[in-house]
């Protein structure tokens, strides 16, 4: 976690041997200086959110892109009995309440799902998923697809793009467009909104798309952020 509660204040980490308390699950946190990551907070005793994963430049890039106050919400799952963090969470307690999580390192199916099940319940879920090649190509196959021979198609005001998946396996792109929340990507600080189950039906003529396709509009950071907040 790159935020904690210390004297009083909401920040990260400033200097070795920092100590406070999770204000979740009552552990200790000790600060992390690394030499060339961003600083952090480490629960001594393990972190109370298992969805937990390592974060980096670009998580605390998009975390620093909304007020204090939206990031790292600690939210209890009563039925489970544990707590997990949104990474930002704009709009809480209003009927616009919205969830985004900042996915950069590979989640599997399951995971994709106990998430949104999670924080469906309470708010509109967001994902923005980074496309890079740090693991595997899927950067260069998004940067490849958008060439692929689009048809085009316009909903609600909005242009969608329909290609194919530049890449052997169509897993990835699967995966994410089997997504009951609102996908976005990425990619290298361009923005794109993946078409779920009903935009792409629409953007198809009424057909669902087939494997491998997929739609997308692209938009600037600054329209995300705005959905992300609701207000436009
Ligand atoms: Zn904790």
């Amino acid at each position: 976690m790159l935020y904690a509660w210390i004297d009083g204040v909401k920040r990260p980490p400033i200097a070795k041997g920092e100590r406070t308390t999770c204000r979740e699950c009552g552990g200790v946190l000790t600060s992390v200086i690394p030499a060339k990551n961003v600083k952090h907070w480490r629960h001594k005793a393990g972190d109370c959110d298992r969805w937990s994963e390592p974060e980096g430049p670009w998580h605390l890039g998009w975390k620093e892109k909304f007020p204090e106050e939206c990031r790292e919400i600690g939210l209890y799952d009563e039925t489970a009995g544990e707590w997990h963090r949104a990474d930002v969470l704009c709009g809480a307690n209003t009927p616009n309440a919205t969830v985004l999580e900042l996915q950069h390192s590979s989640i599997s199916e399951q995971e994709r799902m106990e998430r949104e099940a999670f924080y469906s319940q309470k708010h509109r879920m967001f994902w923005l998923v980074h496309l890079h090649d740090e693991t595997s190509f899927t950067g260069t196959n998004f940067r490849l697809s958008l060439g692929l021979g689009p048809r085009s198609a316009t909903i609600d005001g909005y242009s969608f793009k329909i290609v194919h998946f530049a890449s052997r396996s169509s897993q990835f792109i699967e995966k994410w467009k089997r997504s009951t929340a609102h996908v976005f990507f990425d990619y290298a600080g361009h923005i794109f909104f993946l078409a779920g189950e009903a935009v792409s039906r629409k953007a198809n003529g009424g057909q669902p798309l087939k494997k491998g396709y997929f739609a997308y509009c692209q938009l600037t950071q600054e329209e995300f952020i705005r959905a992300v907040q609701s207000c436009g």
